[in-house]
C-alpha cells in the first residue's frame, strides 16, 4: 500500500511540475484562438490563490460572502476595502464582482428571509434588490469606489427580464453621478454584465445583450432550473447529467447571442472547469472561462492542445 501511494505522489508532484510549465503561458489554441481563464473566489485569499495558480482574472467574485459571514449587512466601507484590495492584487487584470446572491442556497443572518414553499424559485438575488433597493445602493458604491484602484466589472444574478438590467444600469448611474459630484474617483467605462442562469435569460438573451457589456453563464444554477432538478438534493444525483443536451444547446444560444450584439461570453459555472467540454466550449465560441483556482492550469493545458482549423473528433 506504501508503494502504491508514494508512486501515486510521485505522479502527481511529475504532472504538477509539468503544470508549472505553463505559467505565464497563454491559454490559446493551436491555431490561435485566445481563450480567458479566470478564477471563481470568494474573499481576497482567494484572489492569493488565483494569482498563484496564474489565473487570467476573476471571472466571478462571489460577493454574498461578504454578508453571509457578517452580522449586520456589511458597511459600504467593509466592502470597498475587500473589492478595493481585490482589485489592486489583480492589477490589469478583469476582476467582476457579482452583486449579492442571497437567498435560496445562499441565506444571510444579517438578511433573514421568510420562509418560503420553494426559496430556489423565490425572493433571492437581483428580486431582493429591488425589495431593498438602499442593499444595492451601497454595494454599487463599494464597487463604482473599487473601479477606480483596477480593472472592476460588475454583474448581476438571477436575471429574467431586460427591464431588471435597465434598473440595476439606473442604479448604477445614480451612484456613479454621486460619486462625480462628490470628487470620488471611479471608472466611467465599468463594465455591467449579467449572469445567465435561467431559460428565461437564455431565451431573451438577444435582449439582454443590448442592455450590458458581457454574459457570464452560470452553469450550476442554468443546469438546476433547465432541468428541473435541485442543485441541493443528493437524492437526485441519479438524475443529473451535467452534458445535458438541453444545458449545452442554452449554452450555445446563449454565445451566439452575445456575439450577434458584440459582447463577450464566459461561463463561471462548475462547467467550466470541465476538461471534457473545453474543445466543446471553444468550438462554440466561449470568450472566457471561470472556474477554481486549481482548474486553471490543466484547462490551459487542453486549451493549447486543441486545434480548431481541425475537425473534431467530439
Ligand atoms: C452558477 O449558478 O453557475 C454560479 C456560478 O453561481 P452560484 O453557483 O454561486 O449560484
Ligand atoms: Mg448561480
Amino acid at each position: 500500500t506504501l508503494a502504491f501511494y508514494l508512486e501515486k505522489k510521485r505522479e502527481e508532484e511529475a504532472a504538477h511540475r509539468r503544470r508549472q510549465a505553463l505559467v505565464g503561458k497563454k491559454s490559446v489554441t493551436q491555431d490561435g484562438r485566445e481563450v480567458h481563464v479566470c478564477c471563481n473566489v470568494g474573499n481576497c485569499e482567494d484572489v492569493q490563490a488565483a494569482l498563484q495558480n496564474d489565473c487570467e482574472g476573476v471571472g466571478l467574485f462571489r460577493s454574498e460572502f461578504l454578508y453571509m459571514g457578517s452580522e449586520s449587512l456589511p458597511s459600504e466601507e467593509k466592502q470597498y476595502a475587500q473589492y478595493a484590495r481585490a482589485a489592486r492584487m489583480l492589477g490589469k487584470k478583469l476582476l467582476v464582482i457579482r452583486t449579492m446572491d442571497i437567498g435560496a442556497d445562499k441565506q444571510a443572518a444579517c438578511l433573514p428571509l421568510p420562509h418560503e414553499e420553494n426559496p430556489a424559485l423565490g425572493m433571492r438575488s437581483v428580486r431582493l434588490c429591488r425589495q431593498r433597493p438602499e442593499i444595492l445602493l451601497t454595494q454599487l458604491r463599494a464597487v463604482c469606489r473599487a473601479s477606480a484602484e483596477g480593472n472592476v466589472a460588475v454583474m448581476v444574478p438571477m436575471i429574467v427580464a431586460a427591464e431588471e438590467v435597465r434598473w440595476v444600469r439606473e442604479m448604477a448611474a445614480k451612484v456613479q453621478g454621486d460619486l462625480q459630484r462628490e470628487g470620488i474617483p471611479f471608472d466611467k467605462n465599468m463594465q455591467i454584465g449579467v449572469m445567465i442562469e435561467t431559460p428565461a435569460a437564455v431565451l431573451i438573451a438577444d435582449e439582454l445583450a443590448e442592455e450590458c457589456d458581457f454574459f457570464s453563464i452560470g452553469t450550476n444554477d442554468l443546469t438546476q432550473y433547465t432541468c428541473a432538478l435541485d442543485r441541493q438534493n443528493a437524492k437526485l444525483e441519479p438524475f443529473f447529467n451535467p452534458h445535458h443536451p438541453a444545458v449545452l444547446r442554452a449554452i450555445k444560444m446563449t454565445i451566439d447571442a452575445g456575439h450577434r450584439h458584440g459582447i463577450w461570453v464566459g461561463i463561471c459555472g462548475e462547467l467550466g472547469a470541465d476538461t471534457a467540454l473545453t474543445e466543446t466550449f471553444l468550438r462554440m465560441g466561449v470568450d472566457e472561462l471561470s472556474m477554481n483556482a486549481k482548474s486553471v492550469l490543466p484547462v490551459r493545458k487542453i486549451i493549447r492542445s486543441i486545434d480548431l482549423s481541425k475537425p473534431s473528433d467530439k
